[in-house]
């Protein structure tokens, strides 16, 4: 009995397994394809100074949209494309988007922020700086306009040649910021030696204000800890106005979240600013 049970709970594990390897394995080959083929695109989503409903940047966020898949999340595919080394490939070409993009709006003297997720290869990659350097020129964009995120789990991993990354990226003239903060291994003595500008607080902080109010504490001292180390806070995933009101109460004015927008394509963009009454 217990033995045909557990060959049969083995047999049912290995058959996930297998479904876990191989939808793993298709996306691997489809990524191949789909960045030959062309099937990515940016968005872009707003983040709105909730004080006057001014857009100061946006955050770019790839998209996939395959042939037969429809859209896949890059929750989906980020991982795979980081462990089998496309994210470097795919991520210069966010990074080429995302500055082409941010220098079509200075073209038409915009000056919002474009902030980029860079992954943990892309960022630990020893071409990043020389690829980065490279598109800037490319494009003319001020490089002052890019904010690159990066996630505390990738800094806190080998501090010294993160800090060193840090500082040549911050030579090209780029912020930086510290995306889902709150959610890593956060050592506040590490953060204070990391050369960063900018704290966005992570939206599972943010999700259940105002019911939860040990969510609310953490919010409110995450943002005043940016104040006392004099960087900008953005707080991510804002929903609704009550989560507006908390943050704006609380000194962080800069949000983004579906209460304004998702992440759309350039070509909605117009749209978005006549309905929601924004301004550039
Ligand atoms: P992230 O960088 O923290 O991006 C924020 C995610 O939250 C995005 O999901 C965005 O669509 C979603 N979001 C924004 N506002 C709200 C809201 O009000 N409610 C809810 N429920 N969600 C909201 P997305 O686009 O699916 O991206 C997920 C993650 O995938 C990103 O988290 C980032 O870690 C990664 N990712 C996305 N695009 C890129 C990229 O171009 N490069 C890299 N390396 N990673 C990316
Ligand atoms: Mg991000
Ligand atoms: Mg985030
Ligand atoms: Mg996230």
């Amino acid at each position: 009995e217990a033995k045909a049970k557990g060959r049969n709970t083995f047999h049912f594990y290995s058959q996930e397994l297998n479904a876990a390897a191989n939808e793993r394995l298709f996306i691997e080959n489809e990524l191949r394809t789909g960045i030959r083929e062309g099937q990515f695109r940016v968005y872009y989503q707003p983040q709105v100074d909730c004080r006057n409903n001014q857009v100061v940047g946006y955050e770019a966020l790839i998209r996939w949209f395959h042939p037969n898949e429809g859209m896949i999340p890059p929750t989906k595919f980020i991982p795979i494309a980081e462990a089998t080394g496309l994210i470097v490939e795919l991520g210069a070409w966010i990074l080429q988007e995302a500055c082409e993009f941010a220098a079509r709006l200075a073209s038409q003297d915009l000056k919002n922020n474009i902030s980029i997720n860079l992954s943990a290869r892309q960022f630990k990659d020893a071409n990043l700086v020389s690829t980065l350097d490279k598109i800037i020129k490319q494009t003319g964009v001020e490089p002052k306009r890019l904010h690159l995120e990066l996630t505390e789990s990738m800094l806190m991993g080998h501090v010294e040649a993160a800090i060193l990354q840090l500082h040549q990226l911050k030579a090209l003239g780029v912020s930086i910021s510290i995306d889902d903060f709150g959610t890593g291994y956060s050592s506040l003595s590490y953060l204070k030696r990391f050369p960063v500008d900018i704290l966005k607080v992570d939206r599972s902080f943010v999700k259940d204000i105002p019911q939860d109010s040990n969510d609310m504490e953490i919010t409110a001292a995450i943002i005043a800890m940016a104040q006392k180390l004099k960087l900008n806070v953005v707080a991510e995933g804002v929903e609704t106005i009550e989560q507006i009101e908390f943050l704006q109460n609380n000194n962080c004015y800069i949000v983004q979240g579906f209460y304004y927008s998702p992440p759309v394509s350039e070509d909605e963009l117009p749209a978005l600013f006549e309905r929601l009454k924004l301004k550039n």
